[in-house]
């Protein structure tokens, strides 16, 4: 009997493994084919000023809906498109319709602010980053200092020397650079004094429970002081309850975002929200300073 539920179970792991090759073999597929039939579109979140209650910064997020399958998450078809190195024109074509969206809806006199886009790891280890961040730039006439690339700390396991070079010569330019999902990777907060990095993303995970778990509390507190002791500014990303927004806006952190604000919306919802835009309300008795 034994032998047999063994069996059993290694034809089920088997049977599963084929579906998720085949489904990724579709995904694969699929980039290609949506990149031209215009099947990705993107998502707009706001970043919330915790000091004033404006939107001081946007975040474009890439979404797919496929023929088939529906609706795709990136965190199920970017890990594929790295593989196989389509991330590139992914990324490409996030970084010029983000842009082009941006001086849209400024010279629609909509309040400017920077909009960041997710650059890949992968990016880093070719030099052509700069030009394809020129080509957006050039393209859509938005003025440098309303970019903003997030990067993971990814970024600086291998290379660090290269990575550091580009990311300086993408800083003179005038364009802010965001460390993603800050405390869940590889670099020290020791690590982070040599980064020419304007920005901090506090991963969620140091958002969740912050109540309940005291050494977190600790560790966040920590990156929050450290990071404005070298003047970057801390976001807190994934803020999904009143408590968590008064928690980080006491230990000032400068910026949120979350489903306590907003959850990412289609571009003309998003400029509606632009256009009336303040969560100065959520903040009474909020930062003294
Ligand atoms: P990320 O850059 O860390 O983005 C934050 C993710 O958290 C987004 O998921 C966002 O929709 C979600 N989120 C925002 N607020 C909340 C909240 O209050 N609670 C919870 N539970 N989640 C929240 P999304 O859009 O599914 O993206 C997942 C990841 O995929 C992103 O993580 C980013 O790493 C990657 N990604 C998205 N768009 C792009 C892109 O254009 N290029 C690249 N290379 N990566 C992208
Ligand atoms: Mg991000
Ligand atoms: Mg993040
Ligand atoms: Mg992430």
């Amino acid at each position: 009997a034994k032998s047999v539920g063994c069996s059993n179970s290694y034809q089920f792991y088997e049977e599963e493994l084929k579906i998720r090759f085949s489904e990724e073999m579709m995904i694969d597929n699929g980039i290609q084919e949506a990149l031209s039939n215009h099947q990705f579109t993107l998502h707009y979140q706001p970043k919330v000023d915790t000091v004033t209650g404006a939107i001081s910064g946007i975040e474009a997020l890439v979404r797919w809906e496929h023929p088939e399958l529906g609706r795709i998450s990136p965190d199920k078809f970017i890990p594929l498109a790295e593989r196989s190195g389509i991330i590139y024109k992914i990324d490409e074509w996030v970084l010029k319709e983000a842009c082009r969206q941006n001086k849209a809806w400024q010279d629609e006199g909509l309040p400017k602010v920077p909009v960041a886009v997710n650059i890949s790891a992968l990016h880093f280890s070719q030099t052509n980053l700069l030009d394809m961040i020129h080509g957006a730039l050039e393209e859509s006439g938005l003025e440098e200092s309303y970019l903003t690339l997030e990067i993971t700390e990814g970024v600086f396991i291998e290379n660090v020397e290269l990575v550091i070079g580009i990311i300086s010569r993408i800083r003179e330019r005038g364009i802010h650079i965001s460390i993603d999902d800050f405390g869940t990777g590889y670099s020290s907060l020791n690590q982070l004094q040599r980064l020419p990095i304007s920005h901090v993303k506090l991963d969620r995970s140091f958002i969740r429970d912050i109540g309940g778990e005291p050494k977190k509390a600790a560790v966040a507190k920590a990156i929050i002081e450290l990071a404005h002791s070298m003047n970057m500014t801390v976001v807190a990303e994934g803020v999904e309850t009143a408590e968590e927004s008064e928690y980080f806006t006491r230990c000032r952190c400068d910026e949120l975002q979350g489903y306590y604000f907003s959850r990412p919306l289609p571009a003309p919802e998003f400029s509606r929200l632009l256009q009336r835009g303040n969560y100065a309300g959520l903040f009474a008795g909020g930062r003294t300073d």
